[in-house]
């Protein structure tokens, strides 16, 4: 999604568009996240104004996620709403990309007649990505010896993985006090 650069002006306008998924997908699917895909496109709504030579977006991202849990292996629905914001200031200033980088994530450049906004939301898009998906904060993971789901039932393995270590702790005999 391309904006005009005269088209954004002191008074805040909006705008509601979709972002496709395909280049997120090929993203994920090369990187060190594979563990997500995206299952639609990414529903963006922004505003944006410009205060002097800066052009501010704030505004939402909507995505439907499919993930795989880190812990179960399950398939499960990461969908999520996200707000974003971030603040594009002219290449000609003199900055370099670099120094920026290092300071803010919010703070990009641009340059020419018109701003592209979807590098932009797709980086949005990766960073709301927790590195490690989880079904839920407490999964309890797979029996790491019957591959139990153990989320879902229990086996009889904990006896039997007991770390021999706390097994000696345990017969030591403590002194009363
Ligand atoms: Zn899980
Ligand atoms: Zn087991």
């Amino acid at each position: 999604m391309k904006i005009r650069i005269e088209d954004i002006t002191a008074d805040a306008k909006e705008l509601a568009f979709a972002e496709p998924e395909n280049e997120i997908n090929r993203v994920l699917g090369a990187g060190p996240i594979r563990e997500y895909h995206l299952e639609g496109p990414v529903e963006v709504s922004v505003s944006f104004y410009r205060a002097g030579t800066e052009l501010f977006f704030s505004g939402k991202l909507k995505t439907r996620t499919g993930a795989v849990c880190a812990r179960c292996a399950e398939d499960f629905d990461a969908a999520g709403d996200r707000p974003f914001r971030f603040v594009l200031s002219p290449k000609s200033i003199g900055y370099d990309d670099d120094t920026l980088r290092a300071e803010d994530l919010e703070f990009s450049l641009y340059e020419g007649d018109e701003v592209d906004l979807s590098p932009l939301i797709r980086e949005q898009v990766l960073l709301a990505l927790p590195t490690r998906p989880l079904c839920r904060e407490d999964c309890r993971g797979l029996c790491p010896h019957c591959g139990v789901n153990l989320n879902r039932g229990t086996c009889d393995c904990r006896v039997e993985i007991l770390d021999p270590r706390l097994e000696a702790i345990r017969s030591l005999k403590l002194p009363r006090t």
